[in-house]
C-alpha cells in the first residue's frame, strides 16, 4: 500500500506540474493578446485574418489537458520506476561526473531530443500517418497557445517517447533532464501562441517558424532549432507552393536554388 501511495503522489504532482505550466503560460499569452489586444490583431498576430472558432478553441483546451494528464501519469510512473531501480542514464550526484561532462551532456541531450523530434514529426507527415493521426493537430491552421498538445494521443505518446529515450542511453544530470523538458514545453506553447515573437536565445527560432508549418503544412518540421530543416532542405523556401496536398517537405514549383525564408 505504501508503494501504491508513493506512486499516486508522484503521478499526482507530475500531472499538476504539467497542467500548471501549460495553463499558466498559455493563459498568460491568451489574456495578454487574445483578450486585451483582440481589437488590433494586425499589430501582433501571425495570421491576423484567421481565428479559431470558439468550439475549436474549447476542443484544443480539452485535448491539450487530456494529453498532458496522460503525460503526467507516464512521467510520474517513470519517476516512481527510477526510485524502484529502473535502469536509466540519469545521475543525481553532480560531483560524480563534474562540470565538463555536465556541459557536454546537457548540450548533447538537447540536440538529440530536438533531432529525434524532427524525425518523428517528419514521419508524421507521411501521407498515411498524416491523414490518420497528425491531421488532428493540423486542424488548427491559425494556432493559439492551447493548441500546444492538442493532438491525437498516438502522436503525443510518440513525442513523449522520443523525448524520454535518450535518457536511457546518455548519462545526464537529472536537473538537466527536467530543465530541457520544461524548456521544450514552454517554447512549444509560445511557438503555438499565434503571436509574432522572436526569442532572445540565438538558437531558438521565432514563432513564425512553426506558425508557417501550420499555415503551409508540409515544411518546417523542427521543434526548437531550424538547423535540421536547413540540413534536410525542408525549411520553407520562397517561390514554392505549399499546402495540405503538397507532401514531401520541399513544396512544388520553383527551382532548386530557391532561397530559404529567413526566420528572425
Ligand atoms: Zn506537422
Ligand atoms: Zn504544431
Amino acid at each position: 500500500m505504501d508503494e501504491f501511495l508513493r506512486w499516486l503522489v508522484l503521478v499526482f504532482w507530475s500531472i499538476v506540474g504539467g497542467l500548471v505550466i501549460v495553463w499558466g503560460v498559455a493563459g498568460y499569452y491568451h489574456v495578454r493578446y487574445y483578450v486585451l489586444r483582440r481589437h488590433e490583431p494586425e499589430t501582433w498576430k501571425c495570421q491576423p485574418k484567421r481565428w479559431l472558432r470558439p468550439e475549436q478553441q474549447r476542443q484544443a483546451m480539452r485535448l491539450t489537458t487530456m494529453n498532458m494528464t496522460v503525460g503526467g501519469l507516464l512521467s510520474g510512473t517513470f519517476i516512481w520506476g527510477i526510485g524502484r531501480g529502473l535502469p536509466t542514464g540519469l545521475y543525481f550526484d553532480f560531483a560524480e561526473r563534474g562540470w565538463a561532462w555536465f556541459l557536454f551532456s546537457s548540450v548533447a541531450f538537447f540536440l538529440l531530443v530536438d533531432l529525434l523530434a524532427y524525425y518523428a514529426h517528419r514521419a508524421m507527415h507521411h501521407k498515411l500517418v498524416f491523414r490518420q493521426v497528425h491531421s488532428w493537430h493540423h486542424r488548427y491552421v491559425a494556432t493559439t497557445p492551447f493548441v500546444v498538445t492538442a493532438m491525437h494521443p498516438v502522436e503525443f505518446l510518440t513525442f513523449q517517447a522520443v523525448t524520454f529515450v535518450p535518457m536511457f542511453f546518455l548519462p545526464i544530470y537529472y536537473l538537466t533532464a527536467i530543465a530541457v523538458f520544461v524548456y521544450i514545453l514552454v517554447f512549444n506553447i509560445i511557438d503555438h501562441s499565434g503571436v509574432k515573437l522572436s526569442s532572445r536565445w540565438p538558437w531558438q527560432g521565432p514563432t513564425t517558424f512553426h506558425d508557417d508549418h501550420h499555415a503551409h503544412f508540409h515544411c518546417n518540421f523542427g521543434q526548437c532549432l531550424l538547423l535540421w530543416d536547413r540540413l534536410h532542405g525542408t525549411l520553407r523556401r520562397k517561390n514554392r507552393r505549399y499546402g495540405a496536398d503538397v507532401y514531401g517537405g520541399r513544396g512544388s514549383g520553383g527551382s532548386s536554388d530557391d532561397d530559404f525564408v529567413s526566420y528572425k
